[in-house]
Formats: C-alpha cells, structure tokens, sequence
C-alpha cells in the first residue's frame, strides 16, 4: 500500500485533476490519496476572513469566484453519473462558507477566541471541497475525513499534534489490509478535546500523508506536485537548478529546513523512522523518474 500526496496545483484544474485520475487509476496496488485545496483556495478562505472580519461584504465575489472554480472543475472532471450528487455536496460546503463569512461580518465584537474557532473552521473548506471533487472523479474511492483521525491539543495559541493519538485512529480507520482507493484531506484536523476544527499549518498536506503512511507502515510515500523532483534549490528561481534523484532524509530535512517548500518540513521523520522511502514525482509529467528519500544511497 502507497499513500499519494497531491499538493494544490496538482489539483487545481480540469488538465490536472484528470493527470490525477489517470495517475491514482493506473496503480497496481492499494492507495491512500491525500489531497490539498485547489491551488490559491487557501489564500482566498483567509482573504476573505479577513475582509468579513472587516465588516466588507467585499468577500462575497471572491466567494463567488471560489464557488464557480468548484463548480467548473466538477463539471470538468466527475463522471457524468456522479456530478449531481457531488455539486450537492460541494455546495453543502459552500452554503456552510457564506453562514460563517455572514457571522463574522454581522458580529464584529465576537470574543477574538470565537472569531478564531470560525477561521480556522473556515479555512478547513478548501481540502473538504477538493476531496469531495477528487473521491466522486474516482470511480470506487473511498472518503475519508481526516479530522476523525488527525488530532491535536492546544498548547497556549498554538495546536500541536497529538501523534500517539493520531497514529492509534489511524489504524483504526484503515483496518489491514487496505484495499482499493480512499481519498482523505491534507492539512485539517481536529482538537482531541473539544472537537473544533484545526489544522496542521500551512503546507500541511505533506505532513498529514506521512502520518498515514507510518501509522499504517505504507510501502511508500509519494509526493506528487509541479516539479520533477527534489532540486539542489528551487528550480522555478534557479535557471542551473539541479534535479537529485537520490537523497538521504538528512540531505532532504537539511533543505526542508534552509526552506525548500517542495516538502513540509515536519514531514520527513514519521516515515524516517520507519524507514519508509518518500518519492517526489510531478504530476505534470508522470513518467518522469522524480527523486526518491531514503535512509542511505
Ligand atoms: P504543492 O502545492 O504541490 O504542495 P508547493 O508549492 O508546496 O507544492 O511545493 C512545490 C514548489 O516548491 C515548487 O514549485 C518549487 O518552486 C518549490 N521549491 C522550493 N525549493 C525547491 C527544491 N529544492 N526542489 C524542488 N522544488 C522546490
Ligand atoms: N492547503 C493548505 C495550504 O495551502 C495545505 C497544503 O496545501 O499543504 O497551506
Ligand atoms: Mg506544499
């Protein structure tokens, strides 16, 4: 069993999200997807909490404009039998998005504890939309929510993961052996305690498949995005940019944490641990060999 990581871009149009289908489509073995927001949706929830916590209604086309990008790719990519019921999930959500824009617009004095519940439960949305789009394009997936098994506590303002916890629902949530094709989010989870929604930081996702992939002792993590590898430094600044194809977890967390964004940094010692290799592959030419990370070359 493989856990598939796609990172924004990968899923952030019609071109790519069937790149997606046919990637996840043509494995051999079972697979857990792990899915991003669509490329930008991010930026534009927190945009647009800010702008509602202004009091401007100026969020509402930017939500239009969410809200049609949805729409497009779902038309775009879902099978012709399943686009129904998955624009009445998705716009489930986005019903959901106006109620908590419509809140903190109307009611400026909320406690700043509450204004921060309803962004971060806001900012949730991106990955709960783009799973929904990528488990209804998948003839057979599975859904999953990843806040019933990615917990954390909150520690002063911060949330950390709570790993032990983390890793027991995991196994939990995927009895062996797994079969098939589940599709779960990246970046969101849940607080143990009091069940609000938090998430992982920004750039998550990475972290969210290497905890499934070593609660679950996966073969493999693979890190699909929009380079064809791990590069010696980014190779979208660097014209002489040198592609790796092999590197040790050290080299690679040496990079992640000068700020190489192609891996979250957090993500490298669950499956370092284990020994697990991690591949970093581009979802816009798949059949490129892309770099593997493993104990020693
Ligand atoms: P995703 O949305 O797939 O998670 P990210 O934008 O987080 O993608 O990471 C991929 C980007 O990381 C690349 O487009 C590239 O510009 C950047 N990057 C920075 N440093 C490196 C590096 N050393 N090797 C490869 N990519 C890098
Ligand atoms: N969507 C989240 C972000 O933009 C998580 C991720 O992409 O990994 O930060
Ligand atoms: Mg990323």
């Amino acid at each position: 069993m493989k856990v598939l990581k796609f990172g924004g871009t990968s899923v952030g149009s019609v071109q790519s999200l069937l790149n997606v289908k046919h990637i996840v489509e043509n494995q051999r073995e079972a697979v857990i997807v792990v899915v991003s927001a669509l490329g930008g949706v991010t930026n534009q929830l927190i945009e647009m909490t800010r702008l509602a916590q202004s009091g401007s209604d100026d969020y509402l086309p930017m939500l239009e404009l969410v809200s049609d990008r949805h729409r497009q790719v779902i038309d775009g990519v879902v099978p012709k039998a399943m686009q129904g019921q998955c624009h009445a999930i998705v716009e489930q959500f986005l019903e959901n998005l106006r109620s908590f824009y419509g809140t903190l617009a109307l009611n400026r004095e909320l406690p700043q504890l509450e204004q921060q519940r309803l962004a971060d439960a806001i900012v949730c949305h991106g990955e709960v939309m783009s799973s929904a789009v990528v488990a209804c394009m998948i003839e057979g997936a599975v859904p999953h929510f990843s806040p019933n098994f990615i917990k954390t506590r909150e520690h002063g303002d911060t949330h950390v993961l709570d790993a032990e916890l983390t890793a027991q629902l995991i196994a939990q949530e995927w009895l062996a052996p797994v079969e098939g094709i589940h599709v779960a989010q990246g970046f969101i989870a849940d607080d143990a305690d009091e069940h609000f929604k938090t998430n992982l930081g920004r750039g998550g996702s990475d972290y969210t498949a290497a905890l499934i992939a070593a609660a679950l002792r996966a073969d493999s993590l693979e890190i699909w995005t929009d380079v064809d590898g791990f590069y010696d430094k980014d190779p979208r600044k660097h014209a002489d940019a040198q592609l790796l194809p092999e590197m040790t977890y050290a080299q690679a967390q040496e990079l992640c944490d000068a700020g190489a964004k192609v891996i979250y940094p957090p993500t490298l010692s669950p499956v370092a641990e284990l020994g697990i290799p991690v591949w970093v592959k581009n979802t816009f030419n798949p059949t490129a060999t892309g770099t593997v990370i493993r104990e020693s070359l």
